[in-house]
Protein backbone atom coordinates (compact mmCIF):
# COMPACT_ATOMS: atom_id res chain seq x y z
CA UNK A 1 0.00 0.00 0.00
CA UNK A 2 1.46 3.12 -0.60
CA UNK A 3 1.59 6.50 1.57
CA UNK A 4 -1.09 7.91 -0.54
CA UNK A 5 -3.29 4.91 -0.09
CA UNK A 6 -2.36 4.49 3.57
CA UNK A 7 -3.45 8.50 4.80
CA UNK A 8 -7.01 7.95 2.65
CA UNK A 9 -8.10 5.02 4.80
CA UNK A 10 -6.44 7.06 8.18
CA UNK A 11 -8.19 9.32 7.02
CA UNK A 12 -11.90 7.87 6.20
CA UNK A 13 -11.49 6.24 10.13
CA UNK A 14 -11.01 9.86 11.23
CA UNK A 15 -14.62 10.58 9.03
CA UNK A 16 -16.24 8.03 10.47
CA UNK A 17 -15.39 9.02 14.11
CA UNK A 18 -17.35 12.03 13.26
CA UNK A 19 -14.53 14.55 12.66
CA UNK A 20 -14.72 17.46 10.27
CA UNK A 21 -11.96 18.67 10.19
CA UNK A 22 -8.85 17.49 11.96
CA UNK A 23 -6.64 20.25 14.57
CA UNK A 24 -3.85 21.08 12.83
CA UNK A 25 -3.88 24.26 12.59
CA UNK A 26 -4.33 25.13 16.35
CA UNK A 27 -4.01 28.94 16.67
CA UNK A 28 -6.80 29.42 13.95
CA UNK A 29 -9.01 26.80 15.89
CA UNK A 30 -8.57 29.33 18.67
CA UNK A 31 -9.22 32.28 17.21
CA UNK A 32 -12.29 30.47 15.85
CA UNK A 33 -13.04 29.90 19.13
CA UNK A 34 -13.05 33.70 20.19
CA UNK A 35 -14.33 34.69 17.59
CA UNK A 36 -17.67 33.07 17.91
CA UNK A 37 -17.70 33.38 21.68
CA UNK A 38 -19.19 30.04 23.15
CA UNK A 39 -18.65 27.07 20.92
CA UNK A 40 -20.14 23.50 20.77
CA UNK A 41 -18.44 20.14 20.31
CA UNK A 42 -20.60 18.10 17.45
CA UNK A 43 -21.53 14.99 19.06
CA UNK A 44 -20.93 11.66 16.97
CA UNK A 45 -21.98 8.44 15.79
CA UNK A 46 -20.83 5.23 17.17
CA UNK A 47 -17.79 3.81 15.77
CA UNK A 48 -19.20 0.87 13.54
CA UNK A 49 -17.46 -2.25 14.44
CA UNK A 50 -17.12 -5.94 12.98
CA UNK A 51 -17.66 -8.69 15.04
CA UNK A 52 -20.43 -7.27 17.34
CA UNK A 53 -18.22 -6.81 20.89
CA UNK A 54 -18.96 -2.84 20.31
CA UNK A 55 -14.89 -3.06 20.49
CA UNK A 56 -12.57 -0.79 18.25
CA UNK A 57 -9.94 -3.03 16.48
CA UNK A 58 -7.85 -0.52 16.08
CA UNK A 59 -4.23 0.02 17.72
CA UNK A 60 -3.66 0.98 21.01
CA UNK A 61 -1.14 3.68 19.30
CA UNK A 62 -4.03 4.44 16.80
CA UNK A 63 -6.20 4.90 19.70
CA UNK A 64 -3.83 7.35 21.59
CA UNK A 65 -3.47 9.29 18.11
CA UNK A 66 -7.05 9.75 17.84
CA UNK A 67 -7.22 10.53 21.65
CA UNK A 68 -4.78 13.20 21.13
CA UNK A 69 -6.30 14.75 18.19
CA UNK A 70 -9.73 15.03 20.60
CA UNK A 71 -7.28 16.86 23.11
CA UNK A 72 -6.06 19.15 20.30
CA UNK A 73 -9.54 19.69 19.46
CA UNK A 74 -10.23 20.64 22.95
CA UNK A 75 -7.48 23.50 23.16
CA UNK A 76 -7.25 25.90 25.49
CA UNK A 77 -11.06 25.19 26.06
CA UNK A 78 -13.37 28.82 26.53
CA UNK A 79 -16.35 27.58 25.66
CA UNK A 80 -18.00 27.41 28.98
CA UNK A 81 -17.75 29.52 32.34
CA UNK A 82 -15.95 26.57 34.24
CA UNK A 83 -12.72 27.95 32.26
CA UNK A 84 -12.61 30.79 34.10
CA UNK A 85 -11.73 29.09 37.32
CA UNK A 86 -9.55 26.12 36.03
CA UNK A 87 -6.18 26.00 36.35
CA UNK A 88 -5.89 22.77 34.03
CA UNK A 89 -7.92 20.98 31.70
CA UNK A 90 -8.29 17.23 32.44
CA UNK A 91 -8.90 15.40 29.40
CA UNK A 92 -8.49 11.85 30.99
CA UNK A 93 -5.69 9.31 31.17
CA UNK A 94 -5.11 5.23 30.72
CA UNK A 95 -5.20 3.02 28.55
CA UNK A 96 -6.52 3.65 25.39
CA UNK A 97 -7.79 0.31 24.85
CA UNK A 98 -9.22 -0.43 28.06
CA UNK A 99 -11.60 -2.93 28.79
CA UNK A 100 -12.83 -0.51 31.62
CA UNK A 101 -13.13 2.77 31.92
CA UNK A 102 -14.13 4.95 35.16
CA UNK A 103 -16.18 7.81 34.50
CA UNK A 104 -16.35 10.49 37.55
CA UNK A 105 -18.26 14.14 37.84
CA UNK A 106 -15.14 16.58 37.47
CA UNK A 107 -11.82 17.36 38.71
CA UNK A 108 -11.72 18.06 42.03
CA UNK A 109 -9.02 20.29 43.48
CA UNK A 110 -5.66 18.12 43.39
CA UNK A 111 -7.49 17.33 39.93
CA UNK A 112 -7.51 20.84 38.78
CA UNK A 113 -3.59 21.64 39.60
CA UNK A 114 -2.36 18.18 38.80
CA UNK A 115 -4.35 18.02 35.22
CA UNK A 116 -4.99 14.10 36.20
CA UNK A 117 -8.33 12.88 37.53
CA UNK A 118 -8.44 11.09 40.67
CA UNK A 119 -5.38 12.03 42.07
CA UNK A 120 -6.87 13.59 45.61
CA UNK A 121 -8.18 11.44 48.49
CA UNK A 122 -11.12 10.44 46.20
CA UNK A 123 -8.63 8.97 43.54
CA UNK A 124 -6.25 7.38 46.04
CA UNK A 125 -9.62 4.91 47.05
CA UNK A 126 -10.06 4.75 43.24
CA UNK A 127 -7.23 3.44 42.54
CA UNK A 128 -7.47 0.78 45.84
CA UNK A 129 -10.70 -0.20 44.48
CA UNK A 130 -8.76 -0.99 40.67
CA UNK A 131 -6.11 -2.55 42.08
CA UNK A 132 -8.57 -5.24 44.21
CA UNK A 133 -10.00 -5.65 40.77
CA UNK A 134 -7.23 -7.40 39.43
CA UNK A 135 -5.97 -3.98 37.66
CA UNK A 136 -3.07 -1.28 37.63
CA UNK A 137 -4.30 2.07 36.56
CA UNK A 138 -2.83 2.48 33.94
CA UNK A 139 -4.63 -0.38 32.69
CA UNK A 140 -8.16 1.59 32.47
CA UNK A 141 -9.32 4.32 31.35
CA UNK A 142 -10.22 7.47 33.92
CA UNK A 143 -11.91 10.48 32.83
CA UNK A 144 -14.74 12.58 34.19
CA UNK A 145 -18.20 14.21 32.70
CA UNK A 146 -16.52 17.30 32.77
CA UNK A 147 -12.86 18.24 32.24
CA UNK A 148 -12.54 21.45 34.29
CA UNK A 149 -13.41 21.78 38.01
CA UNK A 150 -16.55 23.59 38.94
CA UNK A 151 -16.01 26.07 41.31
CA UNK A 152 -15.85 25.32 45.52
CA UNK A 153 -16.63 21.61 43.70
CA UNK A 154 -20.02 21.94 43.12
CA UNK A 155 -21.94 19.95 41.18
CA UNK A 156 -21.68 20.55 37.12
CA UNK A 157 -24.73 22.48 35.81
CA UNK A 158 -26.25 21.50 32.46
CA UNK A 159 -24.92 23.94 30.25
CA UNK A 160 -21.28 22.55 31.61
CA UNK A 161 -22.51 19.07 31.30
CA UNK A 162 -24.19 19.80 27.42
CA UNK A 163 -20.94 21.93 26.54
CA UNK A 164 -18.49 19.68 27.72
CA UNK A 165 -19.83 16.22 27.42
CA UNK A 166 -19.34 15.48 23.75
CA UNK A 167 -15.45 14.70 23.93
CA UNK A 168 -16.28 12.74 26.81
CA UNK A 169 -18.34 10.93 24.39
CA UNK A 170 -15.66 10.59 21.53
CA UNK A 171 -13.05 9.50 24.11
CA UNK A 172 -15.76 6.11 24.95
CA UNK A 173 -15.98 5.74 21.16
CA UNK A 174 -12.53 5.98 20.42
CA UNK A 175 -11.50 3.52 23.43
CA UNK A 176 -14.75 1.53 23.14
CA UNK A 177 -14.44 -0.28 26.34
CA UNK A 178 -16.33 -3.60 27.58
CA UNK A 179 -17.58 -2.17 30.84
CA UNK A 180 -17.72 1.51 31.92
CA UNK A 181 -18.68 2.61 35.83
CA UNK A 182 -19.86 5.35 36.35
CA UNK A 183 -18.85 7.18 39.57
CA UNK A 184 -21.74 8.56 41.20
CA UNK A 185 -24.89 10.71 40.67
CA UNK A 186 -24.02 13.10 38.02
CA UNK A 187 -22.05 10.66 36.33
CA UNK A 188 -24.98 7.84 36.21
CA UNK A 189 -27.60 10.45 35.62
CA UNK A 190 -25.72 11.67 32.31
CA UNK A 191 -24.64 8.24 30.79
CA UNK A 192 -27.78 7.09 31.41
CA UNK A 193 -29.41 10.01 29.93
CA UNK A 194 -32.12 10.25 32.41
CA UNK A 195 -34.94 12.95 31.71
CA UNK A 196 -36.23 15.14 34.76
CA UNK A 197 -34.86 16.77 37.59
CA UNK A 198 -31.73 15.41 38.81
CA UNK A 199 -32.44 16.09 42.45
CA UNK A 200 -35.43 13.23 42.03
CA UNK A 201 -32.13 10.92 40.82
CA UNK A 202 -31.00 8.33 43.58
CA UNK A 203 -27.35 7.05 42.98
CA UNK A 204 -29.06 4.08 45.43
CA UNK A 205 -31.48 3.01 43.65
CA UNK A 206 -29.92 2.38 40.40
CA UNK A 207 -26.44 0.98 41.61
CA UNK A 208 -25.95 -2.46 41.20
CA UNK A 209 -27.77 -3.32 37.47
CA UNK A 210 -26.21 -2.25 34.59
CA UNK A 211 -27.71 0.07 32.01
CA UNK A 212 -26.23 0.94 28.71
CA UNK A 213 -24.71 4.05 26.61
CA UNK A 214 -24.35 3.70 22.86
CA UNK A 215 -24.55 -0.14 23.86
CA UNK A 216 -21.88 -0.70 26.13
CA UNK A 217 -22.94 -1.65 29.96
CA UNK A 218 -22.46 1.10 32.22
CA UNK A 219 -22.44 0.05 36.36
CA UNK A 220 -23.43 2.62 38.54
CA UNK A 221 -21.72 2.61 41.76
CA UNK A 222 -21.26 5.06 44.43
CA UNK A 223 -18.51 7.90 44.00
CA UNK A 224 -15.41 7.55 45.99
CA UNK A 225 -16.07 10.50 47.91
CA UNK A 226 -19.20 9.35 49.14
CA UNK A 227 -17.89 6.02 50.07
CA UNK A 228 -14.71 7.93 52.30
CA UNK A 229 -17.65 9.60 54.11
CA UNK A 230 -19.40 6.06 54.46
CA UNK A 231 -17.11 3.65 54.47
CA UNK A 232 -19.86 1.30 55.29
CA UNK A 233 -20.89 1.29 51.78
CA UNK A 234 -17.80 0.19 50.32
CA UNK A 235 -18.90 -3.11 50.35
CA UNK A 236 -21.68 -2.37 47.98
CA UNK A 237 -19.39 -0.81 45.28
CA UNK A 238 -16.98 -4.08 45.78
CA UNK A 239 -20.44 -5.50 44.89
CA UNK A 240 -20.85 -3.87 41.47
CA UNK A 241 -16.50 -4.32 40.92
CA UNK A 242 -17.58 -7.82 40.75
CA UNK A 243 -20.53 -7.70 39.03
CA UNK A 244 -17.85 -6.09 36.31
CA UNK A 245 -15.36 -8.67 36.53
CA UNK A 246 -17.86 -11.45 35.33
CA UNK A 247 -18.78 -9.11 32.64
CA UNK A 248 -15.62 -9.05 31.03
CA UNK A 249 -14.06 -10.79 28.36
CA UNK A 250 -11.20 -13.30 29.76
N1 LIG B 1 -14.01 13.58 41.81
C1 LIG B 1 -14.37 13.33 40.52
O1 LIG B 1 -15.54 13.14 40.22
N2 LIG B 1 -13.41 13.31 39.62
C2 LIG B 1 -12.13 13.49 39.89
O2 LIG B 1 -11.30 13.45 38.99
C3 LIG B 1 -11.78 13.72 41.24
C4 LIG B 1 -12.73 13.77 42.18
Amino acid sequence: MNKIDSLKIVLEFYKELGFERLPLNYSSQQSAVSNQGVKRAEPFERITTVGGSGRSRSSNSHKEALLKAIRDEIGDCQRCKLSMGRTHIVFGEGNANAKIMFIGEGPGREEDLQARPFVGDAGQLLTRLIERMGFKREDVYIANIVKCRPPMNRDPQDDEISTCFPFLDKQIDIISPEVIVSLGKISAYTLMGVKGPISKFSITKVRGRFYEYKGIPVMPTFHPAYLLRNPKDKWLTWEDAQAVLKKLSK
